[in-house]
């Protein structure tokens, strides 16, 4: 497969180091009886060692190219599914074959299609046990981030509603060929079975935190005027004179629930 032309549409960087490979594999720790979705297979640096642990592994690539000499090199594998597919469009739940079955995903992805790849994902989580995937070390960071630090943003809460977050290490650019400009890191998201905060209305929670984070240097007096009082936010023991990075989940969830209650009242 080494003549393969790096395609940058499609952000092909591809691993190049065997430690960096191993401690991917490691960090994902997969089991023999477990069903695996690798996104972005490319020359197959994670999907080599990843086929030969576990029962099943149903790879999607975009890349028309890759296709051919992925399924020559690991067509008698057992375990091996490959689909020609865009992952960002893809139906994760036609993998899965009984009610109970969950699957773990995992990825060295394109920067490009980080985030709404984990929104795309995060729609199907009641099929997903885990998912670790190499992104660009700063999204690592807003998904990790807590309340108060510079990182804590919207994708920040609205992954965290929905997954617990966990930074596991840096990836120097050396480690692609080619080397991409920044530094990329491993992440390990795990979808709560239910949120520990739960909104009454999501599509209420979802567009407070956009409407809270929309102005990042105001008070959340001034950001949601024309969702909530001063005072029915001070009603969710909420300062409102703080900014939306001073805010934990609960608090968001607090605030739009008592939204949400609100507009039902006013019919
Ligand atoms: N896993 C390989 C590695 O670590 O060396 C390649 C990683 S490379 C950063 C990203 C891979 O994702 C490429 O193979 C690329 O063609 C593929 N890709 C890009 N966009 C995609 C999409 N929307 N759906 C599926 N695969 C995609």
């Amino acid at each position: 497969m080494s003549g393969h032309k790096h395609k940058k549409q499609f952000g092909q960087n591809f691993l190049n180091n065997t430690s960096v490979i191993h401690n991917i594999v490691a960090a994902i720790s997969p089991q023999a009886n477990q069903h695996l979705v690798e996104i972005g297979p490319g020359e197959a640096a994670l999907t080599e060692p990843l086929l030969d642990r576990v029962a099943k592994l149903d790879i999607i690539e975009i890349d028309r190219d890759l296709i051919a000499p992925l399924t020559r090199r690991f067509q008698h594998h057992s375990a091996f599914h490959l689909h020609n597919a865009d992952a960002l469009k893809f139906d994760y739940r036609q993998l899965t074959s009984r009610p109970s079955e969950k699957l773990r995903m995992v990825g060295n992805l394109p920067y490009n299609i980080s985030s709404p790849l984990i929104f795309h994902l995060l729609d199907q989580a009641e099929i997903i046990s885990d998912m670790h995937f190499m992104l660009q070390k700063e999204v690592v960071e807003r998904l990790t981030a807590t309340p108060g630090n510079k990182a804590f943003g919207r994708l920040s809460v609205m992954v965290q509603y929905a997954c617990q977050t966990e930074y596991l290490f840096t990836v120097g650019p050396e480690n692609f060929t080619p080397a991409p400009k920044v530094d990329s890191a491993i992440v390990r998201l795990i979808p709560y079975a239910s949120p520990p905060f739960k909104a009454d209305q999501f599509s209420d929670f979802a567009a407070l935190v956009k409407q809270a984070f929309s102005q990042k240097r105001k008070t959340l007096r001034n950001t949601l005027k024309n969702w909530l009082t001063g005072e029915q936010i001070e009603h969710c023991n909420i300062d409102p004179g703080l900014r939306a990075e001073a805010l934990e989940i609960a608090d968001f969830v607090r605030l739009s629930n008592l939204f949400t209650q609100l507009k039902k009242e006013q019919g």
